[in-house]
């Protein structure tokens, strides 16, 4: 009788514990933290804010050698847009609008390059157009001197009311001092579109001076790359 009781009680125990064992666990909802009525949640990485200023990442050398030969340049011209954005796409469909003085309907964006500020292009972006990238004349002077012979250079915004972005002013400086090098320019043959023309262009919050200064870093310069050997072997080496 009693080896029996034991029997029954351990096949009681077996079935309690496998109905048990059968049971949905628990699942606990996440809590949600509360600081009185402030609710607080942890951020998803993507949701962490990127660097205050995100500078344009340009490589080495003179990223903007056009694949045919050189025009004769003898000036850079600065401009604004006079707007506050603005894209390459968008300037060329408006130019392709415009008349020049004999009535012939221009090519298209007039400048060589543009400069963005981050509302239709990246804020500091440098895009070169058509007109450099095949060396044509330029349609951005209203002079036929700095036309023909003028690199024309465009900023988005309006610099009447503002200075460029910090990114705008590191773009520029970089891209007027790889072409004076290149080209053999000087300081004084970059000029604002109001040295050549009636107009405020590039706004009286330029700072023209400054960035006619600009000079490339010679040990970076395309140039200097061609023709030390030491800065040749610096850069990894290369074949004879
Ligand atoms: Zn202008």
């Amino acid at each position: 009788m009693r080896k029996l009781g034991t029997w029954m009680l351990c096949f009681i125990a077996i079935f309690w514990i496998s109905v048990g064992g059968c049971q949905r666990p628990v699942v606990h909802s996440p809590e949600v933290q509360r600081y009185g009525s402030q609710r607080f949640t942890v951020p998803e990485p993507a949701e962490i804010s990127p660097p205050i200023v995100a500078m344009p990442q340009i490589p080495f050398g003179n990223p903007w050698k056009p694949s045919v030969a050189a025009r004769d340049w003898k000036h850079i011209v600065i401009h604004h847009t006079a707007s506050e954005g603005g894209s390459v796409a968008t300037i060329h469909a408006e130019h392709l609008n415009r008349k020049d003085k004999n009535g012939n309907n221009w090519k298209g964006i007039g400048y060589h390059f543009l400069i963005g500020n981050g509302t239709g292009m990246g804020d500091g972006e440098i895009e070169p157009t058509f007109r450099w990238k095949k060396q044509m004349q330029g349609a951005h002077a209203g002079n036929d001197e700095y036309n023909q012979h003028g690199i024309g250079i465009c900023l988005v915004g309006n610099f009447q009311d503002h200075r460029p972005s910090a990114a705008q002013l590191a773009s520029i400086k970089r891209l007027v001092g790889v072409l004076k090098r290149e080209y053999g320019l000087k300081s004084s043959q970059v000029v604002g579109h109001k040295d050549v023309k009636a107009t405020a262009c590039p706004g009286k919050m330029f700072p023209l001076t400054e960035i006619a200064l600009s000079e490339d870093v010679p040990f970076f310069s395309s140039r200097d790359a061609q023709s030390s050997p030491s800065l040749l072997s610096i850069a990894g080496g290369a074949s004879e």
